[in-house]
């Protein structure tokens, strides 16, 4: 590669990506990977390549002891403008960076095109360790957050959302510091709010109800029984809990659960709205009678027949990939499972619904909240539920159709779908000026 197209491909003069990070490069690396097997056209990819708009900020946080003032860094990125305002969750993390913050809105872009919403990708994220904040320290670092980037979100440009580490309040605070700022109250600002402020009903749910909604027709496809089936969920937040509460009362077995401090196993089962009070109430899982503790290394080595990771990037890696004993992996969390890894479990057998299909029901329910709030107009949780099976079982299907037709992996297909889509919108809208 010559220096000015090193330049043209983002890097600077020492051959540094303004985005530079392992996550970054991977979902760059799965990109290039999907649009060579599609044959994309290589101005689109190099385009696709890149996020659009990319905002670091820094600002000051002042602590509830006075005199401490730490500076904070916050994040945004819009990946593809072209589709529609931009959509995307906002994660609290002490990791969190610019990298991760691109790779996420990336995933976010085919995410949204592979279930057909009208949205480019976004993501955002303040890196900031969520447990060590008070509630008024976590309001604080909201409503300033949201002043550094208000330049940048609103209903028709990016619309923000829950994701690791924070929560219904926090996109609450939001709202409203955005609505302070220009005058009126503007619930379409965001998504993941509470009932009361526009938020849809059944959203705090949609994402772990969506993967498991997938359940029956991907052991359908496997010619797999779901009822009694073994579930292994890491996690227990947001997607997780909420996906062990779906499979359960969908007649699976969920035999093992997990939150940040470790697992809890029942080979029997666990009684897992008994789990979902005992972590309301400890804010653990420590502690929950008549099961074995397990790490959050060995939890991924458990007998079952589907492994639902639902927390974080990165826990099945080659090193553990061969002993994932589940047959089915259904990708709550975002990037659960590195590039490496995913070609051992696949060359294993295992069949994987990769995470923009898999937790895609969470950005569905926002869609659906999103055009409730301009519209004024609510719909019935019956009505919201609905719609999402069916957009979900929808997309599943045609992304099994391009797998099967095409002789490419369910991720492949899946991202075949969504780059294909925003490849599309692209070439017809053309090079401006
Ligand atoms: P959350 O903060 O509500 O829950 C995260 C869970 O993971 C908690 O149980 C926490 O204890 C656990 N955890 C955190 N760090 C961990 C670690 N280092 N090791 C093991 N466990 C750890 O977050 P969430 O909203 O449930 O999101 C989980 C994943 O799903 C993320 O990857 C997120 O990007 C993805 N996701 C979330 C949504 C959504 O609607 N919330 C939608 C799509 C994808």
């Amino acid at each position: 590669m010559t220096d000015n197209a090193n330049l043209g491909a983002g890097m600077d003069e020492a051959g540094q990506l303004e985005w530079e990070s392992p996550m970054y490069h991977e979902a760059v690396a799965q990109f290039d990977r999907v649009a060579e097997v599609m044959g994309l056209d290589h101005n689109v990819a190099e385009r696709l390549r890149r996020p659009q708009r990319s905002i670091v900020v820094t600002f000051p946080f002042r602590r509830d002891d006075y005199t401490e003032v730490d500076t904070l860094f916050g994040y945004r990125v819009q990946h593809v403008l072209t589709m529609g305002p931009t959509k995307g969750g906002i994660r609290y993390a002490p990791d969190v960076n610019l990298g991760e913050v691109a790779a996420l809105a990336m995933l976010m872009t085919w995410k949204c095109a592979i279930v057909g919403l009208p949205f480019g990708g976004a993501k955002g994220g303040v890196r900031v360790s969520p447990l060590d904040l008070s509630r008024s320290e976590l309001q604080r670092v909201t409503r300033r957050f949201t002043t550094e980037i208000i330049k940048f979100i609103g209903p028709d440009t990016d619309i923000p959302a829950p994701d690791l580490g924070t929560n219904e309040q926090v996109m609450a605070w939001l709202m409203d510091t955005y609505s302070q700022h220009v005058g009126h109250a503007e619930p379409a600002v965001v998504t993941g709010k509470p009932p009361e402020l526009g938020g849809s009903v059944a959203r705090r749910e949609a994402t772990g109800r969506g993967v498991v909604s997938l359940l029956p027709a991907a052991a359908n496809h496997l010619d797999h029984p779901i009822n009694e089936a073994s579930v292994v969920v890491h996690g227990f937040g947001n997607v997780g809990r909420y996906a062990a509460i779906a499979a359960s009362e969908m007649g699976c077995r969920v035999v093992a659960v997990s939150d940040i401090y470790g697992g809890i196993y029942n080979p029997d089962g666990l009684d897992v709205m008994a789990v979902a009070r005992h972590s309301d109430n400890h804010r653990t899982l420590e502690g929950f009678p008549g099961v074995d503790r397990v790490t959050n290394d060995e939890i991924f080595t458990l007998d079952c027949d589907v492994l639902i990771p639902a927390a974080i990037g990165g826990v099945v890696t080659r090193a553990n990939a061969d002993d994932v004993k589940a047959r089915m992996v259904l990708e709550g969390a975002n990037n659960p499972i590195t590039l490496e890894a995913d070609d051992i479990l696949r060359d294993r057998g295992v069949f994987i619904v990769p995470d923009v299909l898999a937790n895609a029901g969470g950005v569905t329910v926002s869609y659906f909240e999103w055009v409730q709030d301009l519209q004024n107009y609510f719909w019935s949780e019956n009505e919201i539920v609905g719609r999402l099976r069916e957009i979900m079982n929808r997309a599943f299907h045609e992304v099994l159709h391009i797998s099967t037709n095409e002789g490419v992996d369910m991720r492949t297909a899946a991202l075949i779908k969504g780059i294909r889509r925003v490849a599309e919108a692209k070439l017809v809208r053309g090079v401006y000026p």
